[in-house]
């Protein structure tokens, strides 16, 4: 029977590289997606019937089977109902479930066995450090994504550092307890790893407080391996195939995620971990003297006439985008000027919008040609050949201070090149700062014209003012 699991796993486990493979591409992300939950439903069967598990008896398995059942329906059920503005914190409370229950898992295993080898030990403190980190550490990150108790600005306080070196080294010295077994101290090894798992908890947050909001999808990225680390050690306590491989596969893709995020955003991982932009702080040119009798306002109609002359449009999707949801107009948008032979093509940045392929994401549910969607490597250098930038509810990966001014907090940051175009259209409902919280000299710009209003909106009524210049 071992030998049927151990073979299911290898094809779950082949199921979900080819289903990460899959989601490379949005073309093939749908049935990526499909493999991989394919891979994990084949996983948890062949679990379920595991000797160890079946043989404990039918309370135990109608347990198990019970607790699938609940997790699937809490588990459909957010899906189906988050908004995509609120997926990055939908992922780290996975996150932290991962990582808590990693942590519970391995510590069950500790309690139930009598003298276990040092790979089952081990394996254990790693599970119960990394697994407590990841689990408090991802519900800071959800509390302040969410701000519900704590501010999103970095909590920062004088001995911050050393305080974490000194809980560190701590749960490490718990961690060698447990590893050396009974006997050693009153406490006994479930004794350690319970004081473990509090210390590492207490890191966790500590870790996580001084992160400001702006770089917590980055955290929640590095959190997202650790849960993946976490679940691997557990798989190694387990003697369990498949998790040890799953475990690896999150540990790593979360690590190269954490890596293109923080290069999109030109942060060092370690900047990002001391909240060293709130530290640093940068130039936050006042707006009055950025915008003041330099901001020019537009209409829907003087846009049209505008698209009527051009040959070549650009779309810049953003942030504002998302919350307004006017990807479908956008779309209409596009089709009616292309029917009217302007060329369309979407400039899309790694990081616009709030998560990593936000903007693909809600392209591709209006139905957008991928070959339309241009990485900002590929597009910056035909912004000079272009007649119209649209740009919709993008502030940040637009800013030229990025480039120009070396004290700005998202100084060095790549941006798109709208500025170079012949017209820059944005449309947002004010002047107000982006995530990034400063002013965006490409407003003020003299090839800049400002379309204030809500995106869905403005999309609406420049498609009408298009058809009007008939
Ligand atoms: P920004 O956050 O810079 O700007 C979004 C703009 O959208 C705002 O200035 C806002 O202006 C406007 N807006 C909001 N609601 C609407 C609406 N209903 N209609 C029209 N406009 C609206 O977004 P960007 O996409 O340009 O940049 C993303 C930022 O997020 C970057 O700083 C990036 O580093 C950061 N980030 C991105 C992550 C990712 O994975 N994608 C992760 C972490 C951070 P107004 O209120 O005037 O309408």
């Amino acid at each position: 029977m071992d030998s049927v699991i151990n073979l299911i796993y290898l094809g779950a486990s082949v199921l979900f590289i080819l289903g990460i493979r899959g989601l490379t591409h949005p073309r093939t992300a749908v049935r990526g997606n499909l493999l991989g939950a394919t891979g994990m439903l084949l996983a948890v069967v062949a679990t379920l019937l595991d000797q160890q598990i079946l043989g404990t008896g039918g309370q135990a398995f109608g347990l198990l089977l019970g607790g699938v059942v609940l997790g699937a329906a809490i588990g459909a059920t957010l899906a189906l109902r988050i908004e995509m503005t609120a997926m990055p914190e939908m992922v780290a409370l996975l996150n932290a479930f991962g990582g808590g229950a990693s942590a519970l898992v391995a510590g069950a295993v500790l309690v139930g066995a009598t003298d276990p080898p040092a790979q089952t030990t081990v394996a254990t403190v790693a599970s119960g450090l990394i697994g407590s980190v990841t689990f408090w550490g991802s519900l800071v990150a959800f509390d302040k994504l969410r701000g519900l108790l704590l501010p999103d600005q970095p909590v920062l306080f004088p001995g911050q550092q050393m305080l974490n070196g000194v809980l560190g080294l701590a749960a490490l010295g718990c961690g060698v307890m447990v590893v050396a077994g009974a006997g050693l101290g009153d406490l006994g090894p479930v004794g350690y790893y319970a004081a473990l798992v509090a210390i590492a908890s207490i890191l966790g947050i500590l870790l996580t407080i001084p992160i400001g909001g702006a770089d917590m999808p980055v955290a929640i990225a590095l959190l997202n391996s650790y849960s993946g680390l976490a679940a691997a050690s557990t798989g190694f306590v387990l003697s369990n195939n498949i998790l040890i491989i799953t475990g690896s596969l999150v540990g790593a893709s979360g690590l190269i995620l954490t890596r293109i995020m923080c290069k999109a955003m030109n942060r060092s991982l370690v900047n990002v971990l001391v909240g060293a932009i709130a530290e640093g702080g940068g130039s936050k040119s006042d707006a009055d003297a950025v915008y003041a009798g330099r901001v020019k306002s537009t209409s829907a109609e003087e846009v049209a006439m505008l698209f009527d002359g051009a040959r070549r449009a650009v779309i810049v999707p953003g942030y504002g985008l998302a919350v307004s949801q006017a990807q479908h107009q956008v779309r209409d948008l596009a089709n009616l000027l292309e029917s009217r032979g302007v060329e369309v093509e979407y400039a899309i940045h790694p990081v616009a919008g709030r998560m990593p392929g936000h903007m693909n994401v809600l392209l591709a549910e209006a139905d957008v040609d991928y070959d339309k969607l241009k990485e900002m490597d590929a597009i910056n250098p035909s912004f000079e050949q272009t007649d119209v930038s649209l740009v919709i509810g993008a502030n940040d990966i637009v800013n030229p201070d990025a480039r120009t001014d070396p004290g700005s907090p998202i100084a060095g940051m790549p941006i798109l090149n709208v500025d170079q175009s012949r017209t820059v259209v944005v449309i947002k409902r004010s002047l107000s700062p982006g995530f990034a919280g400063i002013p965006n000299p490409l407003f003020a710009a003299d090839n800049t014209l400002m379309f204030f209003g809500d995106g869905k909106k403005a999309v609406l009524d420049l498609i009408a003012a298009v058809k009007d210049t008939d």
